[in-house]
């Protein structure tokens, strides 16, 4: 499998993909490592968590070369990932023993009830690649952690990343013989659907993610999913800085060239502030410098996969035709590499695909609104369910508005963040179940009831 620089589409290395025979080889050796991983003492699966995040800190700047290479994701936002993904560490190092240790729930002269946290056994992990370390973490530490051994299938766009991620674990102590990488793309994906492993965990699109779903559900095995987004903004008229306001509003849609899953697609503004927050967002964006994304100045790099290129484009289209105008960009760039201006749409409505479908790149619409009401119906008119944020000065205001939408989280004054404290859930075609939080410990485990009568 070959890996191309996206900024410059070339290939930069190729790889052996998976076989059948490799996989059910990793497979076994999974089965027989986790026997002993599974009754390792908690603390010393932590003190390896530990060390392998000492190790990939200190040695950073390669890890962080090496993301930018395959994803073209901007060398200062790849070293920002690499570093703030320790967060799941120290979370994982601080909380793992209160919430995996035996619960004594009841007891009475005769009996007593309580509960062991068991792991799952052998769990498959099929990830995407627009944050792997984040994403990755989430799933693959926790399961560790909780005694799992784990077939990590890193995105075909981030095959390196999940190699060398491999190799810091291994230095860290922590046995081959628990942890494999499954390398190759969809089809390798499809042939673990097929294997027998006891829990499914993955990050991707709605798309993939209903196809496992499926695939998966006579197995009756856990199966959890963190997906898509179609994640909107609603800017109140009372918001108390409009211009700060529109600087975090485009941070929140264009970090990342917008490939994040809880990247801001859709912002309501209140009428009465509409036009001045659409010239700061404006201002702000043309601010942005796009290009090689191994300068340190580089803010918007390449599209991770060129086909994306093409869904930009058709909705950007789509929406001029009904009416939409452009306020800056509205094209891809003509370079070897996989780049789009960021673009921002105003007249926008929900007729149109960019304000309906994820566009997961550098594309936001922006579309007024009369009402708090009105913005509640907007921002609930999606078949997604991620996250919602609201900007304005009065919080019980922005609750009222947040408590009504269906998603697995909400932001006020805030957006485009993801906490280790706090689950991690989408609703709806965003996903099922959560990670992070006490509730992404215990997805890893499965809790055994003990009646003890004396
Ligand atoms: P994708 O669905 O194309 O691929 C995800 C993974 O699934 C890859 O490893 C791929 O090789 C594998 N795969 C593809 N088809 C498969 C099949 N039929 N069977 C088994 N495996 C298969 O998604 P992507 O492009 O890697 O990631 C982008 C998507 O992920 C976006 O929709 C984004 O919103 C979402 N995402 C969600 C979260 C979250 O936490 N909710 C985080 C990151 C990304």
């Amino acid at each position: 499998m070959n890996i191309y620089n996206p900024s410059t589409n070339t290939v930069i290395a190729t790889v052996k993909e998976d076989t059948d025979q490799t996989l059910q080889k990793k497979l076994q050796t999974l089965r027989q490592g986790v026997a002993s991983w599974r009754t390792s003492s908690l603390s010393d699966r932590i003190d390896k968590i530990k060390t392998f995040g000492h190790l990939v800190r200190n040695d950073i700047e390669n890890l962080a070369a090496l993301l930018t290479s395959e994803t073209g994701k901007p060398i200062q936002q790849a070293r920002n990932e690499i570093r703030g993904a320790q967060n799941r560490i120290d979370h994982i190092i601080q909380n793992a023993s209160p919430w995996l240790s035996p619960e004594h729930i009841y007891h009475n002269d005769t009996i007593s009830e309580s509960i062991r946290y068991e792991p799952l056994g052998v769990i498959a992990n099929i990830s995407a690649w627009n944050f792997p370390y984040n994403v990755g973490y989430n799933v693959f530490l926790y399961a560790l952690a909780a005694g799992n051994g784990v077939l990590y299938k890193p995105s075909e766009y981030a095959t390196l990343t999940g190699q060398a991620i491999s190799h810091k674990l291994y230095q860290a102590g922590i046995p081959e013989e628990v942890f494999q990488v499954g390398i190759g793309g969809a089809s390798v994906g499809q042939k673990l659907l097929e294997m027998n492993f006891d829990g499914y965990f993955f990050t991707g699109s709605h798309h993939t993610g209903q196809k496992i779903a499926t695939t998966l559900a006579p197995k009756m095995v856990p199966v959890q999913m963190e997906l898509g987004g179609k994640d909107p903004l609603y800017v109140m008229d009372d918001v108390a800085d409009i211009k700060q306001a529109a600087i975090n509003a485009a941070e929140g849609s264009f970090y990342n060239a917008g490939q994040s899953c809880c990247a801001i697609e859709r912002i309501y503004v209140s009428e009465s502030i509409y036009d001045e927050f659409i010239h700061y967002f404006i201002e702000e964006v043309s601010s942005y410098p796009m290009g090689d994304p191994t300068k340190e100045s580089t803010f918007i790099g390449p599209l991770t996969r060129a086909e994306q290129l093409d869904t930009i484009e058709d909705q950007i289209t789509d929406a001029v035709d009904q009416g939409a105008t452009i306020m800056i960009g509205g094209r891809r760039v003509s370079s070897q590499g996989y780049f789009h201006q960021p673009t921002v749409l105003s007249n926008v409505n929900h007729t149109m695909k960019v304000m309906k479908q994820e566009t997961f790149g550098p594309l936001v619409g922006i579309q007024k609104v009369r009402s708090d009401e009105e913005a509640v119906d907007l921002m609930s008119d999606t078949p997604y369910g991620l996250t919602a944020a609201v900007f304005g000065s009065d919080e019980q205001r922005a609750l009222a508005v947040l408590n009504k939408v269906n998603t697995g989280t909400v932001y006020w004054n805030c957006c485009d963040r993801v906490s280790p404290n706090v689950p991690w859930s989408g609703r709806k075609n965003s996903g099922i179940g959560s990670t992070l939080g006490y509730q992404g410990i215990r997805a890893f485990v499965q809790p055994k009831a003990y009646h003890l009568k004396h």
